[in-house]
């Protein structure tokens, strides 16, 4: 239960803060990468999909503590790791946690990756790329399958780290998809776009950071991102242009802006080269 809280305590807080109460959302608004906002029924199913992964990652969470009450884990021991969390120092805090870092930028760049090969992406990682247009439910929104393998990095470390260093690595795994998918930020900040153009792009970005994306040339560099940049601005100028010169209004509930209506559409372009959508539901005012 305390993986589950955690998750949709913070998740939620923050799909709150970025998509649903007016105030924050107006502040915010502006460095929202796409001015589309993806819609409640894509939403809920997120949610859904994501609970089920917490869940499955919960699993694994009891095996690995069950194999450490009984002993069996872990099977090596670092003699300069401390194995209680109690005498943890700073040190070891900063090593572990670039190792963690390391490890799991490169365990999700090459399973993610493999999940884009043709068949894959058509049976498993599909459902995760529902979401063209990310919000922070999007990020554990995966079939059952992409969350096993996906929560595998911390399974995988068991028999070699203290319990402690696999339940903090286990709370980032949960956790750390939120921000790269919070559908906010700089278009300036690389590391910040990284994720997001991988959903709206597809083939490029697999890593959740840039690190094996340059090494094995499939990062999206800065002239392509300008491209997109460029892309989605004329998308919003263009929607709200339309509004105005049809006496349309912008629906979405209390917010201004655009809101797409095929969450569906971006199922099958795994090869598209789709720039941030814009699918926009505009209802026209009565004039009297
Ligand atoms: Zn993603
Ligand atoms: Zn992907």
């Amino acid at each position: 239960m305390e993986n589950l809280g955690s998750w949709a305590v913070i998740c939620g807080a923050a799909y709150l803060i970025l998509y649903v109460l007016p105030m924050t959302v107006e502040i915010v608004q502006s460095s929202k990468f796409n001015p589309a906002y993806p819609s409640a029924r894509l939403v809920l199913k997120e949610a859904l999909r994501s609970a089920r992964g917490v869940i499955l990652c919960t699993a694994y969470d009891v095996l690995v503590n069950e194999g450490t009450r009984r002993g069996q884990l872990p099977m090596f021991r670092w003699s300069v790791l401390s194995e209680n969390v109690a005498t943890v120092t700073a040190t070891e805090v900063i090593v572990v946690g670039v190792a963690l870092y390391l490890w799991g930028d490169f365990h999700f760049y090459w399973s993610h990756r493999s999940l884009h090969q043709p068949t894959l992406f058509r049976w498993v990682h599909k459902v995760h790329h529902e979401s063209y247009n990310p919000d922070p439910l999007s990020g554990l929104s995966m079939h059952p399958i992409e969350s096993l393998v996906y929560f595998s990095s911390c399974v995988l470390l068991a028999p070699v780290v203290p319990l402690w260093v696999f339940r903090v690595f286990k709370v980032s795994l949960i956790l750390a998809p939120i921000n790269g998918h919070a559908g906010h930020g700089s278009w300036e900040d690389l590391a910040g776009t990284h994720h997001y153009i991988h959903h709206a792009k597809f083939n490029w970005n697999y890593g959740s950071s840039p690190l094996w994306d340059r090494l094995c040339g499939t990062v999206f560099d800065e002239a392509r991102l300008s491209q997109v940049k460029e892309k989605a601005q004329l998308q919003a100028a263009l929607a709200m242009e339309q509004a105005r010169l049809c006496g349309a209004v912008v629906v979405d509930g209390k917010r201004s802006a655009p809101k797409e209506t095929t969450e569906g559409a971006a199922a099958d372009h795994s090869k598209a080269d789709s720039a941030p959508h814009g699918h926009y539901n505009l209802r026209t005012r009565n004039r009297h």
